[in-house]
């Protein structure tokens, strides 16, 4: 076998360029004699690193100056308490939009703080999973704020509506999305993310939040989750997971040098169109979600005979395809093409899916 593409949902496939700069670089980082890794998060070096990889950022996403840029712990989950504990104020509820999973679980972890709004968006079209229209969304007025997951990483359902909801503040959780094409900073109140799927290694959470929603959280936030007390810390409150925020600045690096994120968004479109184009030229694969809503990120399929899933499994596998078995709540495969997934790696998925169909069709 000589390429191995890896279709993982998260922790993914990273840049290869990326991978061999921090091979090279590894057991003398910037000719320390040492590896990033062992360095003082609070050593002029690794300040420099936290700095640039933020900068990078900003540029990328184009965040404007009143966002703050949190580098956060404990996964997108850890947010899910976050944003309650810090944005409620003296308010008793928030407004949630189901889409799915994701979204169904940050509910889940609000019912701890605060009574949800839970604003069931999934409907059918064409007998296919749907999201209403944004526009369709009953917000309601007393809500803190409009959480929302626009790539639902498991279900493979997108929003990719800019929302427009006034003076609402709303939350998105990026976390499978983040980086994949330019979005609007300045329609959201937070954005968050976990790096392990489009950013970098697991460990690392991003959370861009809106400066004047800083100074209310609720005086029982555990501090590593006060976004007040991580900003005017550096995020390093404690110890910030050094590597992964390193080989996340290295990330942005290789995204700016492919063009940003306009560049990404071609290339991610290109890639989605050629899959969901061999899905949906076949009856032996089928994807059930509704063309306006599937995602360029998460791309779940089944086949017609679910009895061929193993072989399909184990022969995508011997033929260097990794990674493809579905989500155990939603069954069949699902192939994750993030930004460092190239389009030869769904071509060679692709191919794979044509010659099967004619093996075992
Ligand atoms: N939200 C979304 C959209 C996700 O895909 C995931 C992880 N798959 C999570 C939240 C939870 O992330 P973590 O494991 O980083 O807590």
């Amino acid at each position: 076998m000589t390429q191995v593409y890896n279709f993982s949902s998260g922790p993914a496939m990273l840049p290869v360029e990326v991978l061999r700069r921090a091979e090279q670089e590894l057991c003398n980082w910037h000719g320390l004699g040492t590896s990033v890794m062992e360095i003082s998060h609070r050593s002029k070096e690794f300040l420099a690193v936290a700095e640039q990889s933020e900068q990078d950022l900003r540029d990328l996403l184009k965040v404007p100056d009143n966002y703050k840029v949190l580098f956060c712990h404990g996964g997108a989950r850890a947010q899910f308490a976050a944003l309650p504990l810090n944005l409620l104020g003296d308010k008793t509820s928030a407004d949630y939009i189901d889409g799915g999973y994701w979204a169904h679980s940050a509910i889940k972890e609000a019912q701890k703080y605060c009574t949800p709004n839970v604003i069931d968006v999934q409907t059918t079209a064409g007998g296919l999973r749907a999201i209403k229209p944004m526009s369709e969304w009953q917000l309601s007025a007393d809500a803190a704020y409009v959480h929302y997951c626009p790539n639902e990483t498991i279900d493979g359902v997108a929003i990719d509506e800019t929302p427009d909801f006034a003076d609402s503040v709303v939350i998105g959780d990026f976390s499978s999305t983040i980086l994949s094409r330019p979005i609007d900073v300045s329609r959201f109140g937070v954005i968050y993310a976990g790096a392990q799927k489009n950013v970098g290694p697991a460990g690392l959470t991003l959370a861009i939040v809106r400066e004047d929603l800083l100074g209310h959280a609720r005086k029982e936030v555990p501090s590593i989750l006060d976004y007040t007390v991580l900003a005017e810390n550096g995020s390093m409150f404690n110890t910030p997971p050094t590597f992964a925020w390193y080989l996340s600045g290295l990330v942005f690096k290789w995204l700016k040098e492919q063009g940003g994120l306009v560049e990404m968004e071609k290339r991610n479109q290109a890639k989605a169109e050629l899959l969901y184009g061999t899905i949906d030229s076949s009856d032996f694969y089928r994807n059930q979600v509704a063309p306006a809503n599937r995602s360029k990120m998460n791309v779940p399929f089944q086949l017609a005979d679910a009895a061929l899933d193993k072989v399909f499994l184990s022969e995508a596998e011997a033929a260097g395809l990794q990674a493809l078995k579905g989500h155990r709540v939603v069954g069949g495969m699902r192939a994750s093409i993030y930004n460092a997934m190239p389009l030869a790696g769904v071509q060679a998925l692709t191919d794979f899916m044509v010659d099967f169909e004619r093996r075992h069709g």
